[in-house]
């Protein structure tokens, strides 16, 4: 591949990106100052690091436990992920009305 600005060989380099697995390509011209990234692998890390930054959501059903007391289980991924324990002690704090927040102690 050759640098548009000065017709060049253009140097293919490796980038290592923090929190992604896939590095991206980048071509560097040695004569002038052009810089690129190859689009296909920028892609590939931008999914990777939106994947990662998506947070676990998982739609679950409020459950009858005794008289007015309701309950509501932690599936697997979730036990999974935070490593829950039963017997564990947790915070619960609402901080709107469409929001309950669990804070391992
Ligand atoms: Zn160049």
């Amino acid at each position: 591949m050759k640098c548009p600005e000065c017709n060049n060989e253009l140097n293919k380099t490796e980038v290592e990106i923090e929190d992604a697995q896939t590095p991206a390509l980048s071509y560097q011209c040695s004569n002038c100052d052009y810089y690129n990234f190859e689009p296909e692998s920028t892609i590939k890390v931008i999914n990777e690091l939106k994947k990662k930054e998506s947070p676990l959501k998982i739609k679950q059903k409020i459950i009858k436990l005794s008289q007015d007391r309701l309950g509501m289980y932690f599936n697997q991924d979730i036990v999974k992920s935070l490593n829950l324990r039963s017997g564990e002690e947790i915070f619960v704090s609402v901080p709107d009305n469409k929001k309950i927040v669990l804070e391992i102690g």
